[in-house]
């Protein structure tokens, strides 16, 4: 695979400016250039977004971990490599969802509510608790589910995770395959979802698990929208079946202004940001030069998804 002209297309704005991604590849042997959708000067892209124009390039490199918009058998028809960033995003994804859990526990987002009103008041005596030995359930053992695993161990939570292979995973305590998904978010504070989007996770958290969980527990969501079913989770949290939730991605989004999660007592909204990190485009331009290496040598492409 010889590329020769990469584009940054103009999605990745998204992101950051498509100049910080130029910049930090600047060292690489290709000519790089930003693109808009005529991407007929350029062998590769490096995209936020997919466009049909792309479908017939060498190679398409995806800036994020999630690449569920893509038409993966369009780009594999076309041989089309597709690679995506998993793997980057354990410790900023890692370090909101622990943030979003403090705020919940310590209950941060009230105090910063009541500065806005400059009001000075204080929450029920027994609101706020400590992470410390609450039980935490990671759904997805992947690299954003094993960034919060790390960290909610790392502040005294007891971790439990789901995962498809049964393997022992450092940070975790007990691994339950998808098949006992109620069991395992049965007696956690707090359920994080991290899987991909896929035909099998799609509604994943619907109506039954939700009552599976506690009363009390917290639904943390910052894999992607379509994985909870948002209505039950609305039912859930206007009926207290649910304590609250922190969400960073939505069915629609951005969310809409009618959504009634806006106005939710303890509940978090995020603007899909969790992996937001002025190391983004570092991180990115490593895994494309890792691949250009590639591309010239052997086209064993790491983070190949078609
Ligand atoms: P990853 O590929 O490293 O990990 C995903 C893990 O989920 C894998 O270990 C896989 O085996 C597991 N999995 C798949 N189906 C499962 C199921 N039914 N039950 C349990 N585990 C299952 O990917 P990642 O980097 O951890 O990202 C995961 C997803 O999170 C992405 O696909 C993306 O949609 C989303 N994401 C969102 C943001 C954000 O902006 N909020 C940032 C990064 C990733």
């Amino acid at each position: 695979m010889d590329i020769a002209r990469l584009g940054v297309h103009e999605s990745v704005g998204a992101v950051c400016p498509p100049a910080a991604f130029v910049e930090q590849l600047q060292d690489v042997d290709a000519a790089v250039s930003v693109v808009d959708e005529d991407v007929s000067a350029v062998d590769a892209v490096v995209t936020f977004g997919h466009a049909d124009a792309f479908v017939g390039l060498d190679w398409v490199h995806c800036i994020r971990a999630g690449y569920d918009d893509f038409p993966v058998e369009a780009y594999r028809d076309a041989g089309t490599a597709l690679t995506n960033s998993t793997g980057i995003h354990g410790a900023s994804v890692g370090e909101t969802t622990l943030g979003l859990m403090l705020s919940l526990a310590r209950r941060l987002h009230e105090y910063r509510d009541a500065q806005t009103e400059r009001t000075w008041t204080t929450p029920a005596w027994d609101a706020p608790f400590t992470l410390r030995d609450e039980r935490l359930t990671v759904v997805g053992l992947g690299t954003l589910g094993r960034g919060i695993a790390t960290r909610g161990d790392a502040i005294g939570m007891h971790v439990d995770g789901v995962r498809r292979t049964p393997a022992r995973t450092p940070h975790v305590r007990t691994v339950y395959t998808p098949d006992r998904l109620h069991e395992a978010v049965a007696d956690a504070r707090f359920v994080a979802v991290a899987v991909p989007l896929t035909a099998s996770t799609r509604g994943l958290i619907d109506a039954d698990a939700l009552a599976a969980m506690r009363d009390d527990a917290y639904l943390v969501n910052v894999a992607r929208g379509a994985v909870v079913e948002e209505d039950a989770l609305v039912t859930a949290l206007e009926t207290d079946a649910l304590a609250g939730a922190a969400l960073d991605v939505f069915e629609t989004e951005p969310l809409p202004e009618s959504s009634p999660l806006w106005d939710l007592d303890d509940v978090l909204v995020t603007p899909h940001a969790a992996p937001l990190d002025r190391e983004y485009p570092t991180d990115v331009a490593r895994l494309v030069r890792t691949n250009l290496r590639h591309a010239a040598a052997d086209g064993a492409l790491v983070n190949r998804v078609a």
